[in-house]
């Protein structure tokens, strides 16, 4: 038997109404994983950054060590040179050794400063450190919060999806094949999915542009298959929203 309009209409918005609710689950998953691989390469990010920190840090500390090492060697430089200045010959060879003191006192001094320096760029360094540190901790968390959140979503939705699927299958019997083209294509071609829309404010919530009154009552007549003006979306009228919902 042949269809009525408002029975093919209430078919396609039926259809709708499932498909909207698997899209509505695939949307929450679908972006779940892609955070996950957003925080795992975030977390791979800060790990490297940590070690590339702390090997500085090291190499800092080595450069303490070595100037440290310096200044024991100029320390006893000094020591031997003082030895041997009680027992020069000559103002010439007192000149030569009283210089080199001087110039072993010269680069303890450069040492100094320069452990002072390094110094002052571990603390700096230390703080980058430990604000990494930190926030390696606070994405480990969100990305152990993600995966069990996806792990949980994954396991509770499937069961619903494929019920719904089941639904949907049953629901595309009962519409006219042409119908039934039209409806994939506007679906396929809108972004959020929709192709049967309700009237809302007087306007069309596919698109959200104004529904002239004249075309509005046509709509709500169920006579005729209505398109949007703007987005080319079946339209149906609110009432239809209320009457699925209890049905
Ligand atoms: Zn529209």
């Amino acid at each position: 038997m042949e269809q009525t309009v408002e029975e093919k209409l209430k078919a396609l918005y039926e259809l709708q109404t499932i498909h909207t609710k698997i899209d509505r689950i695939r949307q929450v998953r679908g972006e779940l994983p892609m955070e996950v691989a957003d925080l795992e390469d975030d977390v791979a990010g800060l790990e490297t950054r940590i070690q590339k920190i702390k090997a500085e840090l090291d190499d800092l500390e080595d450069d303490i060590v070595t100037r440290k090492n310096l200044i024991k060697d100029s320390q006893a430089n000094i020591k031997k040179y003082e030895t041997q200045l009680n027992e020069v010959k000559n103002n010439r060879e007192y000149d030569a050794i009283s210089k080199e003191i001087e110039i072993q006192g010269l680069d303890i001094q450069v040492s100094e400063k320069k452990i002072r320096e390094f110094g002052f760029e571990i603390a700096t360094k230390t703080q980058v450190y430990e604000k990494a540190l930190a926030d390696l901790e606070a994405r480990k968390s969100d990305l152990d919060a993600k995966k069990e959140e996806l792990g949980t979503i994954t396991s509770e939705t499937q069961k619903e999806e494929s019920e719904l699927t089941a639904q949907a299958e049953t629901a595309t019997k009962g519409i006219d094949g042409r119908l039934l083209i039209a409806y994939n294509r506007l679906r396929k071609n809108a972004k959020n999915g929709l192709a049967v829309v309700t009237i809302q404010r007087d306007s069309c919530s596919g698109c959200f542009n104004q529904i002239p009154p004249q075309r509005q009552s046509d709509i709500r007549q169920r006579k005729k298959i209505i398109v949007c003006e703007h987005c080319g979306r079946i339209l149906v009228d609110e009432q239809m929203a209320m009457e699925a919902e209890t049905a």
